[in-house]
């Protein structure tokens, strides 16, 4: 199915000054309350950002707080997939997206035609998609999950079922492997979890011989391989508090470190490192898109807006609530 993306970014709109004058922080919560409004933030985000969002979490509990909110309007500080997955279970509220280039080279590496030619190969499989997709491949899944609930909605399934699993290649593999499934999977991956490289970790351990290796199972399996402990982003907040570790070495997104140093100030958290020296490719450039400038001007001037087709919707959130009530009945 093409879907046309009706969502445009003013030309212009990235340029907007901002007084010189103002306090930035202020002037966005003062604009917050003005206008009703919730702004939902990713870990991956900036820290500034992190700390002034309503809420901070991964994409479930994004999509918990869309579905839930009574705001009028909701920004969303992450990336396009994520703000498409608010509208599509908020459609009558306003979503807003700091800047609408912040996408996502995972769900790209899962173009719509693409896809639906290859799943029309395997009539009888059942579509899981990862919540990093398009709102067109969602219209051909029939559950979509995250990186908290993957292995249980998988496991939901009776094991000699026949299961198609995309974008993620690596994710894939590692539900198939803890789950002895043989699920088909897509190839896609995500730029930032195949940057890790495992000799740069390994020296890493070498300086620090007692940190633990916390590892999203978006990266490649070798890193995993070598992983204390595998899981999605508040899997690993949540171990790292728990932990009586002191010193983690971790392989996701940097932005994460932010919330885990601040519930744990006691503790070192080292980003690992990506194979190039150079870059800062354990950033997402994605994420880092959005800023408290262009927040602020998100929210003055209330664009730019998320808008999906009304049938795109009607296909799209069945999945994504097929996915709500099943972590709910799992007690996730
Ligand atoms: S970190 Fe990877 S999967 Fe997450 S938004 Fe960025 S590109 Fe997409």
């Amino acid at each position: 199915m093409m879907v046309e993306n009706y969502s445009k970014q003013p030309a212009g709109f990235l340029n907007i000054p901002i007084p010189k004058d103002i306090d930035l922080v202020q002037a966005i919560k003062d604009l917050r309350k003005e206008k009703n409004a919730i702004i939902l933030a990713h870990y991956y985000q900036e820290g500034a950002i992190q700390d002034i969002a309503d809420y901070v979490g991964d994409s479930l509990a994004l999509a918990r707080w869309a579905a839930n909110t009574d705001a009028d309007i909701i920004v969303l500080c992450g990336v396009h997939f994520m703000a498409e997955t608010a509208k599509i279970l908020s459609p009558e509220k306003r979503v807003l997206l700091p800047d609408l280039n912040a996408g996502c080279s995972l769900a790209d590496s899962c173009p719509a035609d693409e896809f639906e030619a290859f799943i029309k190969q395997y009539p009888e499989y059942t579509i899981i998609s990862y919540v990093n997709t398009s709102a067109a491949i969602k219209t051909l899944t029939d559950v979509v999950v995250t990186s908290s609930n993957a292995r249980q909605i998988v496991e939901s399934f009776p094991k000699d079922a026949k299961l198609i699993f995309a974008p993620d290649r690596n994710l894939g593999n590692y539900i198939n492997s803890i789950t002895g499934r043989d699920m088909l999977l897509w190839n896609g991956a995500c730029h930032v979890h195949e940057q890790f490289s495992l000799e740069k970790i390994l020296e890493l351990k070498k300086q620090y011989p007692d940190a633990l290796i916390l590892a999203h199972p978006e990266c490649k399996s070798p890193v995993l391989k070598i992983a204390d402990y595998i899981a999605s982003t508040s899997g690993l907040l949540n171990y790292a508090s728990q932990s009586d570790k002191k010193e983690f070495i971790v392989a996701t997104e940097s932005g994460i470190l932010h919330e885990m140093q601040k519930n744990n100030p006691d503790k070192n958290f080292i980003p690992a490192p990506p194979n190039d020296s150079t870059c800062a490719c354990n950033e997402c450039s994605f994420m880092k898109l959005n800023t408290l400038e262009k927040l602020y001007n998100c929210l003055k001037y209330e664009m730019p807006e998320i808008f999906i087709d009304e049938k795109i919707i009607e296909k799209a959130v069945k999945p994504i609530n097929r996915m709500l009530e099943l972590s709910e009945k799992l007690g996730l």
